[in-house]
């Protein structure tokens, strides 16, 4: 399935949110991430393609989807040969289930804008629209589009951003607040866990401050990944360069573990244990060591 002209692809539309940006925000899924996150809680987003996603959960094995697939890609019940897929929904008809869906809608602009104005009057007061993802700014063209309608409302707009992206976009986009991930600052470290290197993360963060741009700056804590003494002294130090006056730690969870199955996809940290309130509380210590003031959550 091609992008057609301008459309951007989505996966979710989340309302009333409370911890992506200032307020009330109502937040949009981008798919497409340049990244690879080891963690990643939102897998479904990382591919710039629609996607067919099973719940054996749910399925109760009356074999229709079998039957409705013109592909010949639903073998069995739950047992779909992915390669055949051509996306083309007829089996999500048929599952009563709701056993299978799809991940994905292309859509323009200002389709999105209207969905995303059906919240005004619950983010009028304090709030806006986030966009998230995956990373926003793999689509930029979409993305700066509707920023720029949403920005002609008065509607305020956050970002939350890997940071790997074209600086240019970066810096042309209408956004009031960028929600920007600092994950590892050891260049291999970072080569290890995401899959990329964060040379440009660091660039376009620098340039974003340099530009005079409002940052929040959020760090998913990882034990045993990014907890060592160095990262946390290396991300403490970047958060006192650029004179933030917090630093947003996200505790690592598990609630993204389902979704790997959904969509067949290997989960390497399945096992990991979440972290308790005691090691939070020593992180926290060791930040507030530091020199900056964490927030857990954001
Ligand atoms: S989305 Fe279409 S091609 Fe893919 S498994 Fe379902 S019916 Fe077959
Ligand atoms: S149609 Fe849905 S519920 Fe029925 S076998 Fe297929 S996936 Fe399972």
């Amino acid at each position: 399935m091609k992008n057609p002209d301008k459309k951007g692809l989505i996966f979710d539309i989340q309302r009333q949110c409370i911890h992506d940006g200032d307020g009330v925000r109502t937040v949009l899924f981008m798919k497409g991430c340049p990244l690879r996150c080891a963690w990643c809680a939102n897998p479904e987003s990382q591919e710039m393609k629609v996607e067919l996603a099973f719940l054996p959960q749910t399925c109760i094995g009356d074999g229709a989807c079998v039957l409705a697939c013109r592909k010949d890609a639903v073998k069995a019940p739950g047992v779909i040969a992915r390669n055949l897929c051509i996306y083309c929904g007829e089996c999500t008809k048929v599952c009563y289930a709701e056993a299978l869906s799809l991940i994905g809608e292309w859509i323009d602009p200002e389709e999105a804008c209207d969905r995303l104005l059906r919240d005004f009057v619950f983010f009028q007061r304090s709030g806006g629209v986030t966009i998230s993802g995956g990373e926003p700014f793999f689509q930029a063209k979409f993305v700066k589009e509707l920023l720029d309608r949403l920005h002609s409302k008065a509607i305020h707009t956050a970002v939350e951003t890997c940071g790997y992206a074209k600086r240019e976009d970066m810096l042309e986009a209408k956004v009031d607040q960028f929600l920007f991930d600092i994950k590892i600052i050891d260049e291999t470290e970072h080569i290890r866990w995401t899959g990329c290197s964060n040379k440009i993360i660091l660039d376009n963060l620098d340039a974003l401050y340099q530009a005079g741009r409002r940052i929040t700056l959020r760090f998913p804590l990882l034990p045993e990944i990014n907890d060592s003494e160095e990262n946390l002294k290396a991300t403490a130090d970047l958060v006192r360069r650029y004179g933030l006056k917090e630093l947003h730690v996200l505790p690592f969870h598990q609630l993204g573990s389902n979704k790997y199955q959904m969509i067949q996809k290997e989960y390497l940290l399945k096992k990991k244990a979440i972290p308790t309130n005691e090691y939070l509380r020593k992180v926290v210590q060791r930040l507030v060591e530091n020199g900056i003031h964490p927030v857990i959550g954001g």
